[in-house]
């Protein structure tokens, strides 16, 4: 098939702006006449740290970052921060709350619990993760080191939509699979991180935004490679950081800018979910998996009345170029991953299908 043929709902690594991979590809074998790719830089040469600071200068424009926040451009996964958090942030007999709403707030509780106490601030696995608890439901220690949550349950399809109060507790925020895509206060947030293949750049990236003076405080125990305040003392540079990945955020930030930066994104993601969600609350064949006030904005996860019915569709879908629907390996199903950089017509397309399958099956 050819690009044009296709959509792409992968969950992640996930659809990027076609003008980003162009720029990136225009480039590729020589940079601003340097002769040299991205690729084959030194991060050390002033033509690299040119990419790395207007990089950053973006996402704090981007973003609205306040100054008392950090950048950190790192590696590991969304998921090394699952450590890194606790071993910087619990203290010598520390505790923290933990809000459960999916598999990776759930990964994220256990490790921690290596390190400290955890509070189980919330959980929704008794309703197999398909709402987000509400602010009354939250169970809060005033002593915690942190409150931690995912704002996007990737695999669930459901998303918080308000940011939690939990007075002077810093909070912490999963934000991989919807940052980018409305506006957040930043002031608000001791961390919010996601990994970038969900809706920034290719895979091994971590964006990390940090109030600075969360940092210093590490356990004794804290490997070098995930200590905070050794990132921020040396701009993400202590070692190699993710080169090529930091310069394709780049791309993708330019391409959000010249949509209307995050405002843009809002208005764009809410237009792809209304339609989507649309057809599927008045479908007789599909139906969402999750609870409608929670359903996320970035990953819609429905089904249809059968295993193999899903199946059959993941198959005839995938024919004609509406490929990635098939629901995580954990809850099966159907998920459409509509991130930043998916256009609209993707998801008309997907519902025009969707709706031909329906007459076809019910
Ligand atoms: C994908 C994902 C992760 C795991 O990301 P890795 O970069 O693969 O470690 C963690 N949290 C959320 C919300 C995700 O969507």
């Amino acid at each position: 098939m050819t690009r044009e043929q296709v959509f792409n709902f992968s969950a992640g690594p996930s659809v990027l702006p076609e003008s980003a991979l162009k720029s990136a590809q225009e480039s590729m074998l020589n940079y601003g006449g340097s002769g040299m790719s991205v690729m084959e830089m030194s991060h050390r040469s002033s033509i690299y740290q040119e990419i790395f600071d207007s990089t950053k200068a973006k996402l704090r424009a981007a973003l609205n970052i306040p100054d008392t926040h950090e950048i950190l451009f790192l590696q590991g996964g969304a998921s090394t921060q699952f450590s890194m958090i606790p071993l910087n942030l619990m203290g010598e007999n520390g505790c923290a709350d933990y809000a459960v709403t999916g598999n990776f707030a759930s990964i994220a509780t256990k490790e921690a619990k290596k390190y400290g106490k955890v509070n189980i601030a919330a959980s929704t696995e008794d309703c197999n993760h398909t709402r987000i608890p509400k602010q009354a439901e939250l169970v809060l220690d005033p002593n915690a080191s942190y409150f931690y949550y995912c704002a996007n349950n990737t695999i669930f399809g459901t998303e918080w939509k308000y940011t939690p109060e939990t007075g002077t507790v810093p909070l912490v925020c999963d934000m991989s699979s919807n940052i980018l895509t409305k506006p957040v206060d930043v002031s608000k947030y001791g961390i919010l991180y996601a990994g970038a293949q969900k809706n920034m750049a290719p895979a091994g990236l971590t964006v990390v935004v940090i109030d600075k003076k969360l940092a210093g405080h590490e356990l004794p125990i804290t490997p070098l490679m995930l200590s905070y305040k050794l990132m921020i003392d040396k701009d993400s540079m202590y070692n190699t950081p993710p080169c090529w990945c930091i310069y394709m955020l780049g791309l993708t930030l330019d391409w959000l800018e010249s949509c209307g930066g995050v405002l843009g994104m809002e208005q764009m993601k809410k237009a792809r979910a209304a339609m989507l969600y649309d057809y599927l609350d008045n479908s007789k064949l599909f139906k969402g998996c999750a609870v409608a006030e929670d359903r996320s904005d970035m990953n819609v996860t429905f089904r249809t009345s059968s295993d193999a019915l899903d199946a059959e569709f993941i198959k005839a879908a995938s024919a004609n170029g509406l490929l990635n629907l098939k629901g995580h390996r954990l809850v099966g199903g159907l998920r459409a991953s509509i991130y930043n950089a998916m256009p609209l017509e993707g998801v008309r397309k997907l519902v025009d299908f969707m709706k031909a399958f329906e007459v076809a099956n019910v």
